[in-house]
């Protein structure tokens, strides 16, 4: 990829952005700080999908900056990946709170408003055109796999996502940051397993692009 064809992948994703910041189709697009459309490399070959942001991503607009972006970095690290060497977004760019009457707390993003963001999820992958999806946790992997995915005995499997591009689930960092002792460690284990499987996709050769193939047809 060229250089001004990065720069054009930048600016449609910024264009994008801009359409997200301006959207309040949900309630949650009224009461959120700031919307956060998602960061990283426009040439991506992973794209991580968590489920919304929470508090520090409200304030910052950036998506995985608290402590689950912290171990997202080490769960990438893990496998030789940079935070900048991915794309990281969420099902929903808005923050979904719920008023306790002291405070606004997080909560998991109701399903009509995963629906409502889904529009700026699916363009997002359809830019980035990643090689590989991974969804962080259960809501991510259902909004992608159906209501009936299980979290605990499908993650680490491979299945068809949008556009065709393989999507595999794993437990979220703030999943795994809620374990202690030994549950901690068998967490820890079945996540590394699912990113070792990444890996291993991403080691393959990619597919070879369409024009390739009819060339090769050629000297058939
Ligand atoms: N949890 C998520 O699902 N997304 C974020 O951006 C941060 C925490």
């Amino acid at each position: 990829m060229t250089l001004a064809e990065r720069a054009q992948r930048e600016k449609t994703l910024a264009d994008a952005a801009r359409v997200v910041d301006v959207c309040r189709t949900c309630g949650i697009g009224s009461t959120r700080t700031n919307a956060v459309y998602g960061e990283g490399n426009p040439l991506a070959e992973v794209m991580c999908v968590g489920e919304g942001p929470g508090e520090t991503e409200d304030r910052t607009g950036r998506p995985f900056v608290g402590r689950a972006g912290e171990l997202l970095e080490k769960m990438l690290g893990a496998i030789g990946l940079a935070r900048e060497d991915v794309f990281i977004c969420n099902t929903v760019k808005c923050r979904p709170t719920l008023d306790n009457g002291h405070r606004l707390a997080n909560r998991a993003p109701t399903p009509d408003e995963m629906k409502n963001c889904r529009p700026y999820l699916d363009a997002q992958i359809d830019i980035i055109r990643p090689r590989v999806i991974l969804a962080l946790g259960a809501p991510a992997a259902k909004s992608f796999m159906g209501e009936r995915f299980s979290i605990t005995k499908q993650r680490g499997q491979w299945f068809d996502g949008p556009l065709g591009i393989p999507i595999i689930a794993t437990f979220h960092p703030a999943y795994i940051l809620r374990q202690t002792g030994g549950a901690m460690t068998e967490v820890k284990r079945l996540v590394y397993a699912d990113l070792k499987a990444i890996r291993a996709r991403l080691d393959e050769p990619p597919p070879a692009p369409p024009a390739a193939v009819e060339q090769a047809s050629l000297f058939e």
